[in-house]
């Protein structure tokens, strides 16, 4: 027997062994049996489980999750598929939120399309990675199409690019980080002296509506702008943005010698559904000179939707736009991208390295999408999308999400007329805010009544419902972004919501009574 690989002469062995059965597991030409065996499995198991939940949630808490998780040892392997299967069941299959669940009413979580989810297994196996060309091929190319055709729904005219990123968070920060570039070389190109960097960026203000998202807070944060740079404008009656305020607070950072940077219009909040008035906005942003941002992360669905596109008028002279196809295109976590008018503006985002995308790539015309992105190594989330409209098109997406605003408008009409309930506007995409609010139940009590209602729902499983405040008080949210779900089921879950309260409200009452404080 040779020695090779083995210099004591001892038999080569179970390190060997070891190394050959890790090898297995690689997926290459020689693992398709096991590629095809394991994947089978495990969308079997994740069929089985969705076959049997008839809640959206199990209650289960933290305290009894986390001893099962802490007690795994990570350095143990199971060793087999089924064993860490089982494992995965006990551990997150068994208790978790199901979105497809049609008393699934919390968040902006939508239910996911096929289609989508065959993208995600092909785009994870492939593991193409965006950042070059020469990681990706045809994946960059497909994912530019898709750019191109977000930006043609949009309307953003022909220097329009953009890039996926992986959520309206990231959209939002890249948006915010070339509107600060545009605007540092604006007040350093005027400037006969090259003022200091931190001087001008400690000027600079966005201007947002009351109800816009808090990660455009965020990224002002991150970008190194100024505590109090985040300007936020009051809403209307409808929670949308008022223009004239708009023009006011502009108004008044021109005569504070403060520099807006941008205005970041809401396409669909967050809580209320509202659209700010986009062409109003528009029409100041072009006055003042200022880069309008749409944050269209949930009003984004509305680009494929038959009835609704005109809710979206005025987008198309945003200067940039953020979209979260995972928000209401039916598509998995994540997937996203910003849209920009002008594709010269993210060169904000370019850096040239040797090892990976030098700029005499941009000479040869080697498209490298990384220059382009705040990420580096980025999955093809553009797959999922792509096999979306190659399988089901537009129109179908457009459709489910038409359904859900559909039914958001009865709900709230629903709600309307029941007097157990006060209701907020009418939200024009598919949330519904409200709180519980019989008559005679005194302000503090509902706040407290409303809260609880909702933790007892949520640990009894049995629907899930947000929560959020409204002036002050706290409310109630149904996000409505499945098709599945019926009035029927918002209506069961409106009068578990209202027995929870009200149990709350007579507990509390009849405690205060029998043991009044001070
Ligand atoms: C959800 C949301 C975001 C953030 O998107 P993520 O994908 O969660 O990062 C931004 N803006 C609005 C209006 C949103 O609703």
């Amino acid at each position: 027997m040779s020695s090779i690989g083995s210099p004591t002469g001892a038999a080569p062995t179970d390190t060997g062994r070891a190394a050959a059965t890790a090898r297995g597991h690689l997926f290459n030409a020689g693992s398709l049996g096991r590629y095809r065996d394991v994947l089978a499995r495990g969308v079997d198991r994740v069929a089985r489980r969705v076959g049997e939940v008839d809640t959206p949630f199990t209650g289960v808490t933290p305290d009894e999750l986390a001893p099962l998780i802490g007690g795994i040892d990570l350095d143990r392997p199971l060793g087999d598929t089924d064993a860490a299967l089982d494992e995965l069941h006990d551990v997150w299959l068994r208790d978790a939120v199901w979105f497809h669940h049609p008393r699934y009413l919390a968040h902006l979580n939508c239910p996911v399309v096929i289609p989508a989810l065959l993208g995600e297994a092909v785009l994870s196996a492939v593991n193409s990675s965006l950042d070059t060309w020469d990681q990706s091929a045809g994946a960059t190319l497909m994912e530019r199409r898709l750019i191109e055709w977000t930006a043609g729904r949009i309307g953003l005219g022909p220097t329009a690019d953009g890039v996926f990123t992986s959520g309206g968070t990231q959209s939002n920060l890249q948006a915010m980080l070339l509107a600060r570039e545009e605007a540092y070389r604006r007040a350093v190109g005027g400037a006969a002296t090259r003022p200091d960097r931190p001087q001008v960026l400690s000027r600079l203000r966005v201007i947002t509506s009351a109800a816009g998202h808090f990660s455009v807070q965020k990224a002002a944060k991150l970008l190194g702008l100024a505590a109090d740079a985040v300007l936020t404008v009051p809403t209307d009656a409808s929670r949308r943005m008022r223009a004239d305020e708009l023009a006011r607070t502009i108004d008044r950072c021109h005569r504070d010698g403060e520099v807006v940077m941008a205005v970041v219009a809401t396409a669909g909040t967050t809580d209320f559904g509202s659209i700010d008035p986009l062409p109003e906005i528009a029409d100041i942003c072009a006055d003042a000179g200022v880069w309008m941002h749409v944050d269209a992360a949930y009003g984004c669905g509305l680009l494929v939707s038959p009835t609704r596109r005109h809710l979206l008028d005025g987008i198309e002279r945003a200067t940039s736009v953020t979209v979260d196809y995972h928000k209401s295109f039916f598509q998995p976590v994540s997937s996203s991208a910003l849209l920009v008018r002008d594709g010269r503006s993210l060169r904000h985002a370019t850096w040239h390295a040797d090892y990976l995308n030098p700029a005499r790539a941009v000479e040869q015309g080697i498209p490298n999408q990384v220059d382009k992105s705040i990420q580096t190594t980025r999955r093809f989330d553009a797959c999922k999308l792509w096999l979306t409209l190659r399988i089901m098109g537009p129109d179908a997406v457009g459709e489910l999400f038409d359904q859900v605003v559909d039914l958001a408008a009865q709900a709230w009409r629903r709600l309307d007329a029941d007097p157990r309930f006060e209701v907020a506007a009418q939200s024009q995409l598919s949330t519904v805010v409200f709180r519980y609010r019989p008559p005679g139940l005194a302000p503090d009590l509902a706040d407290e009544a409303n809260l609880h209602a909702r933790d007892a729902l949520a640990a009894s499983g049995a629907a899930l419902v947000a929560g959020t405040k409204v002036d002050g008080a706290h409310h109630l949210k149904l996000t409505l972004l499945n098709p599945e779900t019926t009035v029927d089921d918002v209506a069961h879950v409106l009068d578990l919501i209202a027995d929870h309260a009200a149990w709350y409200a007579r507990t509390a009452t009849a405690a205060e009574l029998s043991c009044p404080v001070g």
